[in-house]
């Protein structure tokens, strides 16, 4: 399975843009790993994991042609994971050579609803949304797909995280999540995971309830090490980084590998 990591900071991104502290002001000057684009993700060059407002600068910046993806998986309805108004442009007169498909847009009741609110509505030709439901397992392409609960949002928003397999290997998909829920672990007990990538909203700041910082990742991968899900080979890549964690790149890589783990930045690709 090839992994590609789009985006990987917070909702207001890295420099968040009406931000001056000192995070902020240093990936201005520094950029590279330090500018941090809302969540999004390539698997297996085809295959697109949310479709937040970095969308279009994540075409531009990592050379992807919309039109030709036909299968989006998105995790929940915050606008970092999931912006409907950008599908308007896979149509005519946006859209001057549109695919004889559509895009198929896989998620939780939460997005469907955002999706249906969209107005005027897209025709199925060109954009085609399917409500998933948690514990149930889907064909989606060549993928295997299970969502299961994440731990954000609350009760007026259906969210999800997602076991994902693709040529005998797995993936858990891992945010936006807190501490995952005991019905979610229960349901990955004994598969094991090649990779996973999780939810490091904060460093070691106090996360809140809807995301994790470092100690709960540690605490998260000693759970599933537990639950035979993890051994020393799965790779943990932490991704959803905010500037109210207070690191530059450089910290949060190093923090990361202090504890085994890698610090993803906006360009990661993964072979597994
Ligand atoms: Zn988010
Ligand atoms: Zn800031
Ligand atoms: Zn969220």
């Amino acid at each position: 399975m090839k992994v590609k990591l789009l985006g990987t900071g917070a909702s207001e991104g890295i420099p968040a843009g009406f931000c001056s502290c000192k995070i902020c002001e240093y990936a201005r000057e520094k950029g590279g790993k330090d500018l941090k684009s809302r969540n999004q993700a390539l698997l297996n060059d085809k295959y697109l994991i949310d479709f937040p407002q970095d969308t279009y600068y994540h075409t531009v910046v990592h050379n992807v042609n919309l039109g030709k993806i036909e299968h989006a998986i998105i995790t929940h309805a915050h606008e970092d994971h999931f912006y409907p108004f950008e599908l308007n442009h896979r149509c005519p007169p946006f859209n001057l050579a549109p695919t004889d498909y559509p895009l198929n847009i896989y998620g939780p009741s939460s997005v469907v609803e955002k999706y249906n609110k969209l107005s005027p509505p897209i025709e199925d030709k060109y954009v085609r949304v399917h409500r998933l439901k948690a514990f149930n397992q889907y064909k989606v392409g060549e993928l295997k797909l299970i969502p299961l609960p994440a731990n954000h949002g609350g009760e007026d928003m259906e969210s999800f995280i997602y076991i994902i397999e693709s040529g005998g290997k797995r993936l858990l998909y891992g945010t936006d999540s807190g501490p995952f829920l005991a019905e979610s672990l229960e349901a990955m007990a004994g598969l094991y995971f090649d990779c996973l990538i999780l939810d490091s909203n904060s460093g070691f700041e106090p996360a809140g309830p809807y995301h994790m910082n470092i100690n709960d990742n540690i605490d998260l991968v000693e759970s599933l090490r537990d639950l035979a899900c993890v051994d020393n080979k799965s790779q943990v890549l932490l991704t959803h980084l905010n500037h109210n964690s207070r690191l530059i790149h450089e910290d949060f890589e190093r923090l990361a590998k202090e504890n085994g783990f890698i610090a993803a930045y906006d360009g990661i690709e993964l072979e597994f």
